[in-house]
């Protein structure tokens, strides 16, 4: 349910109940549009669009050429309270139109003269200050002289500084940029009468408390001041108190309406599958665009990498990934030059793309608001999306809160076996066929010239029509095999073995028998040598945690390990695939690439 209430902080105790008697207008307006699952008001509720809150005719005509029928509850709430210039602490997620809400009031009120920046919008990351600047300036359209700047670590310095010294009306940035700015002087802050504090509990998280402070510190004294926050945590509700001036309290708790446009799964894989499980999830998904969500920023590489060795259209954003790489690679997610982005929850904050609709929790989040920020990322502006949490038999227990966060149920999904892939990539060719066929009715030249060589291949080689055919197809779908046969024993262990499984392999990561253990090799498996060693500190576990995360191989299926001074040698099955050997020579392992080779005794 979508509640909203909208009040003085005399009331804050029970600030997420409802409470009737002291809603005003425009959040009983909200209240009644229960029936719309993308949380939207509709025209029923509000005939009158967005007119009645005082906007100028400019600015709603561009709300209107952006398609926006009718406020959303948190704008509904918000506008009246934000165009009296009051304070305002807002507890609302992203999906929930929560920029515009403050967004197009700031706008309203600005003075058009040109000068030091008016408002400072502060927003945890880079990317969703980027997002801010962007909606701000597209909001501005019927307002062309407004000037709307972006400034964040990592982006050109001498760009911000020219643009502050030439004036711009707003200011989005992240606090350790804009306090470099007020310190040197390059962003005045005397002439700011409206400061922002965006995804507030998730700048508490990222550890921006004291600079926030700080930045609040040196404002005039004279100011509106806006709070938003996905949660309301003691701190956020401290520095509300102490900074705000009897703020309107706006609740939406959209948190249980949002996920239902989002179908949410969960598959049960053991850690050395998941990769394995993670490439049959996605052969099999039809979805536009696909967010992976990993723990760190070395799993977000070697995933991106294993995906792409089976020829993934993928891209990574993590910490590492400089500033104006960053932007290229979302630009390219949105235009469709990649479709796969393997992301940490830092780099991947505040992310908005359409075109994603398929969001994978390849390692459990770290908590449960990190889950429901993650699915965020996908059914955005009302779409519908799906949602795949990838969970260790071990980490069972978690599901319960992820689903209590998200306020539904996630249902369990089988992992796609050999089966499932083949009628898949069956279903595919036949599907390409028949559109190749409608495709090709427009080039009647080539269709000319390839019916002219079928012609001569038949007289010629005397081949008959279907041969032909079935030779176009080989050749179509190259020198990987039509159907799948590799192993699937592990997709269909029961949880009681794989438990055990794992209980076995972790035990045995750290101990595995190495230099005493030398013999013959196993009549199944071949020894490789691996170009990391003792003086690189490396241990059978390290050995073993990366070759099963990368090939997919169970802990116990890899053989003996010897660990020598300047290698290593391991025993595995026969008959690895080309691709995961190729894979395997770039893991690192301490640092070092395996560069994984397979082993002559001299
Ligand atoms: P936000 O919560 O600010 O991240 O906004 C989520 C999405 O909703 C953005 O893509 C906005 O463009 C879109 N949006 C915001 N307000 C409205 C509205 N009143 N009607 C339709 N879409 C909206």
């Amino acid at each position: 349910m979508t509640a909203v209430n909208s009040r003085c902080s005399q009331n804050t105790e029970d600030q997420t109940t409802d409470s009737a008697q002291e809603e005003d207008s425009s959040s009983q307006k909200a209240k009644s549009h229960e029936q719309n699952p993308a949380g939207y008001i509709s025209n029923i509720d509000l005939e009158n669009g967005f007119r009645g809150f005082g906007f100028s005719s400019e600015l709603i005509k561009t709300i209107e050429s952006k398609g926006y029928k009718s406020p959303t509850p948190i704008q509904a709430a918000a506008f009246p309270e934000l165009m009296l210039g009051r304070d305002l602490l807002g507890q609302a997620q992203t999906g929930t139109g929560k920029t515009a809400a403050f967004a197009l009031p700031i706008l309203e009120r600005l003075e058009d003269k040109n000068g030091p920046p008016q408002v400072l919008v502060l927003t945890p990351t880079r990317e969703l200050a980027m997002q801010v600047a962007d909606s701000f300036s597209s909001y501005s359209e019927g307002h062309p002289n407004i000037k709307i700047l972006a400034v964040y670590g990592g982006a050109d310095f001498r760009y911000q500084i020219n643009a502050l010294r030439r004036g711009v009306h707003v200011v989005v940035g992240t606090p350790g940029r804009v306090m470099d700015h007020m310190r040197q002087g390059t962003l005045i802050q005397s002439q700011l009468k409206c400061l922002v504090l965006d995804e507030a509990d998730e700048m508490l998280r990222m550890g921006f408390i004291d600079d926030i402070e700080w930045i609040l510190e040196h404002l005039p004294k004279e100011r509106q001041m806006v709070f938003f926050s996905a949660t309301m945590p003691s701190e956020i509700r401290r520095l509300s108190k102490r900074y705000l001036e009897e703020p309107a309290e706006i609740t939406i708790k959209a948190q249980k309406k949002d996920p239902k446009l989002i179908r949410q799964r969960y598959i049960t894989v053991q850690n050395s599958y998941k990769i394995e499980a993670l490439k049959r999830v996605l052969e099999t998904s039809s979805n536009e665009a696909v967010i992976i969500f990993a723990r760190t920023k070395a799993i977000t590489q070697r995933v991106a990498e294993v995906l792409e060795s089976v020829d993934h259209n993928v891209a990574v954003l993590n910490g590492d990934v400089p500033q104006a790489l960053r932007e290229r690679t979302i630009e390219r997610l949105r235009n469709g030059g990649i479709d796969i982005l393997v992301a940490t929850d830092v780099a991947a904050r505040g992310l908005d793309v359409e075109r994603i609709e398929l969001v994978i929790n390849y390692d459990m989040p770290f908590d449960t608001e990190a889950y429901v920020h993650r699915i965020g990322r996908t059914g955005r502006a009302g779409r519908n999306g799906e949602a795949i949490l990838f969970v260790s038999p071990r980490e069972r227990s978690f599901l319960h809160n992820m689903e209590k966060a998200a306020g539904q149920k996630i249902e369990k999904m089988d992992i796609p076996n050999n089966d499932f892939i083949n009628q898949y990539r069956l279903k595919k060719i036949r599907n390409e066929l028949s559109q190749k066929q409608e495709m090709d009715a427009h080039d009647e030249k080539e269709i000319l010239i390839l019916e002219k060589l079928i012609n001569e291949m038949e007289e010629e080689l005397k081949m008959d029509p279907k041969t032909i055919a079935l030779n176009a197809l080989k050749l179509a779908i190259g020198k990987s095999n039509l159907l799948i046969n590799d192993d699937e024993s592990w997709l269909t262990q029961p949880d009681s073995y794989r438990r055990r499984n794992e209980r076995y392999d972790d035990r045995n990561r750290g101990k595995r028998r190495s230099n005493y253990d030398v013999g013959a090799v196993e009549k199944d498996k071949l020894r490789y040598r691996l170009e990391v060693g003792f003086r690189d500190h490396v241990k059978p576990g390290n050995i073993v945690g990366a070759i099963a995360n990368e090939s997919g191989l169970k802990g116990k299926l890899i053989g003996r390990i010897q660990i020598k001074e300047h290698y290593s040698l391991v025993d595995l099955p026969k008959g690895m695939p080309s691709n995961i050997f190729q894979n395997l020579k770039k893991v690192k392992v301490m640092n070092k690439e395996l560069n994984i080779s397979i082993y002559t005794e001299k």
